[in-house]
């Protein structure tokens, strides 16, 4: 068997022309949505990280603010910095990118972010909506990762989901939603025993860990779904994810490639999470 790609650059081309819609009729009414995107410090992946959803949110027809500060900004400064964002009502979203300066609490910033637009879904608000099913915003890497199983039609009900990895913006917010569409899910990390014994059991596998080959071909039911989120780098210092895509492509009935698969999905995801915060604010 050769799988089936679940092509993330493609489903999100198709859901942010529907975004820049949705954006134009907001717009029509005399809203334009819009995101601050906030960055301290000179972290080379961070920038590019704030340069891409800046774009996205421009080419969508989105209003986007980067508010960039040296790395001696101290906690208050931006503490207060939200607060202003807060009260913007030019601005429906709010990103702070991490990681922040050691010096800054990150988690008492995420907490300063109104609910209301805490698009990246970090918020202890978000994520007790999400287990209570609740209205909030879903964290947008595992909220891109249902998108692509929505994409192919998988019914989720009854099916087992293996999530490999733990993190509160990943692996467990991931269980959440597979759980809240009727899978029985596991979910695997540093301390499980047998891991393979795990992912042979399987209908979807989604592997968010961070390191390379973390699941290869013999630890896949056959016609299993897989998801790889990590993002490493292979020995030619290319892009590549934790699952050992040759091998297991044989095996499963779909996979996303990376790159090109979960990662330009979670841009998308922020897209649709400052929308549908525009959108509720002015309704
Ligand atoms: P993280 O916070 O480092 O969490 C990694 C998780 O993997 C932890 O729960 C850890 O377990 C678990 N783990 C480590 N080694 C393991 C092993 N050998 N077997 C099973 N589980 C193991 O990372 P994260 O933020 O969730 O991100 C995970 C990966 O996704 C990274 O490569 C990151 O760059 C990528 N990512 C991609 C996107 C995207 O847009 N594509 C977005 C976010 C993250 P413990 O909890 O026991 O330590």
């Amino acid at each position: 068997m050769t799988a089936q790609l679940i092509d993330g650059n493609a489903l999100s081309k198709q859901l942010r022309s529907e975004v820049a819609t949705r954006a134009q009729a907001l717009k029509a009414k005399g809203v334009t949505p819009g995101l601050a995107v906030v960055l301290v410090g000179d972290n080379q992946a961070s920038q590019v990280y704030v340069r891409n959803k800046v774009k996205a949110c421009e080419d969508a027809g989105l209003h986007s603010v980067l508010e960039k500060y040296e790395a001696s900004m101290t906690e208050a400064d931006l503490l207060a910095r939200v607060e202003a964002l807060n009260n913007d009502p030019s601005i429906h979203g709010i990103l702070v990118q991490l990681p922040l300066p050691a010096h800054i609490d990150a988690q008492k910033v995420i907490e300063a972010i109104s609910p209301a637009k805490d698009v990246d879904g970090f918020h202890i608000a978000s994520a007790g909506a999400l287990m209570t099913g609740m209205p909030g915003f879903w964290p947008c890497t595992p909220y891109g990762c249902m998108k692509m199983l929505e994409s192919i039609n998988y019914d989720l009900k009854g099916k087992h989901a293996v999530v490999i990895g733990r993190s509160n913006i990943v692996g467990k917010p991931m269980a959440l939603m597979l759980l809240q569409k009727n899978a029985t899910v596991t979910i695997c990390h540093s301390g499980t025993k047998d891991l393979k014994a795990m992912t042979l059991q399987a209908d979807v596998i989604v592997a968010a860990v961070g390191k390379r080959n973390v699941l290869t071909a013999d630890m896949v039911k056959p016609g299993a779904v897989v998801l790889d989120v990590g993002m490493n780098r292979n020995d030619e210092g290319k892009l590549c994810g934790d699952v050992d895509f040759e091998g297991v492509k044989q095996v499963a009935s779909h996979i996303t490639p990376v790159p090109g698969g979960v990662g330009p999905m979670t841009i998308t995801m922020l897209l649709v999470n400052t929308l549908e915060a525009a959108e509720r604010a002015s309704n």
